[in-house]
């Protein structure tokens, strides 16, 4: 088992591990990104990026821009719809292959893929991020930057489950209230809008409760279906 030692090591190469390693570059750390797939990864989304997120970065985006956005729809399963147009410029598409790799290989930090982190140990000197081939790689910080569903955050106790409906619903809260024309148009002018995010938000947490009473729940309708015993009064007895 190898030790190396870091300042920081980013798991994962997402737009979250490749801006922390970014700026954490930039600031003249020694940083190294585990990333446990092979670079460049494919990634579902529709990728859409505001420019406002683009001009945070001293970087030219211009070689993973696909589109400019002008116009957004919503359509809803009932065939509603909500419309509006954008400033000129203010989204752009991108494919998260292409745009993920461009982001992370623009960072000061050293970057490992097909690397996938199985564990972390931690001590009183620093962390140590264990790779599925039983490597060893100290740092004197982490960041896990593995996704929404992380497993690690939950194997670290970072995460409970009880918690993360209520993080998944407020990640997206500011993409209802801060951006004025979503607000506006979409949020409070229109209930609709906030009604779907609602029942999507409910139904998600109850269909995950669900999955996690499941067990319970078999062995409630067992014990509820039960035939009566029959009841032998001797009371009533002639
Ligand atoms: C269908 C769909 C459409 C979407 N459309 C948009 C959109 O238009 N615009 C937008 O802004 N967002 C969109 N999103 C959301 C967007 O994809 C996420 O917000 C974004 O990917 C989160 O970035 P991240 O860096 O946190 O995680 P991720 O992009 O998921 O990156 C996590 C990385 O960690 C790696 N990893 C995981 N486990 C380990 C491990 N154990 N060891 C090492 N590496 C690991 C993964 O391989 C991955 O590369 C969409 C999402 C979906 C599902």
């Amino acid at each position: 088992m190898s030790v190396r030692e870091y300042d920081v090591i980013v798991v994962g190469a997402g737009p979250a591990g490749a801006t922390a390693a970014f700026h954490l570059g930039a600031a003249g750390q020694r940083v190294l990104v585990l990333e446990k797939e092979r670079l460049p990864r494919h990634k579902p989304c529709a990728g859409g990026v505001p420019t406002s997120v683009l001009r945070r970065f001293p970087v030219d985006f211009s070689p993973v821009v696909e589109r400019a956005v002008r116009r957004v729809r919503f359509r809803f399963a009932d065939g509603r719809e909500v419309a509006a147009d954008l400033p000129q410029g203010a989204v752009v598409t991108v494919r998260r292959d292409r745009f993920d790799h461009y982001l992370v290989s623009q960072a000061r930090a050293e970057v490992r893929d097909d690397a996938p982190v199985a564990d972390i140990r931690q001590d009183d000197t620093g962390v140590e991020a264990v790779l599925a081939s039983g490597e060893a790689i100290r740092a004197r910080y982490l960041i896990l930057a593995d996704g929404a569903n992380s497993r690690l955050a939950r194997r670290v106790g970072l995460r409970r489950e009880i918690g993360s409906d209520l993080l998944w619903g407020l990640q997206w809260a500011p993409f209802f209230y801060a951006h004025p024309r979503v607000s506006f148009e979409w949020g409070v002018r229109n209930p609709l809008f906030l009604r779907e995010f609602l029942r999507l938000f409910a139904w998600r947490t109850t269909y995950r409760a669900m999955a996690l009473r499941a067990p319970f729940l078999v062995v409630l309708g067992a014990l509820c279906c039960r035939k009566p015993e029959a009841h032998h009064d001797r009371a009533s007895e002639p």
